[in-house]
């Protein structure tokens, strides 16, 4: 921890540095726009209230003329109704409730018909990548790739070399989870990225840490958005829905989009769950959306009631491995989507999924023949299920059903109330049982699983 802030330090100096020295090598030209907020009352320089974990470079536009990265939209933004008084509550909550204020952020409007003129079809590619996400939009003048697979798989790259792509305008890191930035130093590697996004969020993990070096050792600008925000990637416009501000916590900052293309409009959130679907609710952006991916890999913990009805998809697709140990997609949200007479989509049972749209209408392509269904009893034993394949414990692990008090501590946000609460509940049928214990959700849950030293042995 204490190595990355330094080396973050330093990061930050060399990058402002380079700014410095780009700006100084490079054409004149207008303002730096590349990522300039659309609203002249928030100045890029207050959109975050915390230090960036890797400079900004938004002052420093791609020198390509190829792709207008990101333009300030020139349409005046639309001051939106203020959030609801009584907003929605989601089925899930396990934070705060979130109390609209009085904001300076813009919500995005799409009321009106998107200007951007559309002469050629976009294809958005969710590609099977198993148990992660990674998502291409691929249109006349842009590309973007949405997260990154996961870091013990090496599949993304040749995807993306069949599908022709040469270079990436910009590379979005939803949070910094390993399913999802997980082969980011690959993608990097590989193509001329002219962008990265990342939250801002800092994460512990060996795979981030990877992912910055990237990011680092390349030429590419790199930002932190926040919800409100509006870019134009070539003809196609986004909106930034999440974070507002950082949490610390991945999925509580996951970086949300809604990606609009002419009438067509598709919203991203990553693995953002209940309570920040609620929060975007509340700031009062336009959600509507022909397709939704599915948060969380079609998690319960996502998806919420409130949610859906804002969004009033057609689509939804998720993306999700098979047989994954998660238990995802969850019935429940299937049950949800399916009985809202939504078309539902998986990466596990279609492979990759293809939608392709002309700005108006859009078509839908799969790799695999396949149909959704939920299981017709919702039960609860996917934790006895997972236990087979998490179960056992290897010489140097803490098994949490034996570990002393002390030894559970040494466990990724296990803390001393939750080490006793972990003794009082014993036994544990496996990891994802531990999502008993107070505080620990999808998102730590998945921290502890990434760190390796928790297993679940003999209770004995
Ligand atoms: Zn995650
Ligand atoms: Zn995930």
């Amino acid at each position: 921890m204490r190595r990355n802030k330094i080396l973050l330090a330093l990061v930050c100096i060399a990058l402002s540095l380079s700014c410095v020295a780009c700006q100084a090598t490079q054409s004149p030209g207008p303002e730096p726009t590349n990522l300039s907020k659309t609203t002249a009352q928030n100045p890029v320089s207050t959109i975050s209230t915390k230090t960036p974990i890797l400079s900004p470079t938004s002052q420093n536009p791609p020198t390509t003329t190829s792709l207008p990265a990101t333009t300030v939209t020139t349409e005046p933004p639309a001051i939106s109704t203020p959030a609801p008084t009584s907003s929605p509550t989601c089925t899930v909550t396990t934070s705060e409730p979130v109390t609209p204020t009085a904001t300076t952020k813009i919500p995005p409007s799409t009321t009106a018909p998107s200007t951007t003129p559309v002469s050629e079809n976009m294809r958005v590619y969710f590609l099977d990548v198993g148990q992660a996400d990674a998502t291409l939009l691929k249109g006349p003048d842009f590309t973007i790739l949405i997260d990154a697979g996961d870091y013990t798989n090496n599949d993304v790259v040749p995807y993306l070399k069949d599908l022709g792509v040469t270079k990436i305008d910009l590379l979005i890191g939803t949070h910094a989870h390993a399913d999802h930035i997980g082969q980011f130093p690959q993608v990097i590697d590989n193509f001329e990225v002219g962008e990265v996004w990342l939250s801002g969020s800092e994460h512990t993990s060996r795979t981030f840490e990877r992912a910055i070096d990237a990011i680092l050792a390349s030429d590419a600008a790199y930002y932190e958005p926040r919800a409100g925000e509006e870019f134009n990637f070539g003809s196609l416009e986004i909106y930034v829905l999440h974070p507002e501000t950082l949490i610390g916590d991945p999925h509580e900052d996951c970086i949300s989009i809604k990606a609009v293309y002419g009438e067509v409009a598709f919203v991203f959130t990553g693995d953002a769950e209940a309570p920040q679907e609620q929060e975007m609710i509340a700031r009062g952006h336009e959600l509507e959306a022909q397709i939704l991916q599915l948060g969380h890999h079609g998690s319960s913990t996502s998806s919420c009631q409130p949610f859906l009805d804002a969004v009033n998809p057609e689509i939804a697709v998720y993306s999700a491995g098979e047989d994954n140990s998660y238990g995802h997609p969850h019935d429940e949200t299937i049950d949800k989507i399916l009985s809202m007479g939504i078309d539902l989509y998986g990466t596990d049972v279609h492979g990759s999924v293809i939608i392709e749209t002309d700005g108006s209408s859009y078509t839908i392509d799969t790799d695999k023949e396949g149909d959704i269904r939920a299981p017709p009893v919702i039960t609860t034993t996917t934790t006895t299920t997972t236990a087979v394949t998490l179960g056992g414990c290897e010489p140097g692990q803490i098994n949490i059903n034996t570990a002393s008090f002390e030894d559970l501590q040494k466990i990724i946000h296990i803390g001393p109330a939750r080490a006793q609460e972990i003794i009082n509940l014993r036994p544990f049928t496996s990891i994802h049982d531990l999502t008993r214990v107070d505080g620990i959700g999808p998102s730590r849950l998945e921290d502890i699983i990434e760190q390796g030293i928790a297993c679940v042995g003999d209770d004995k």
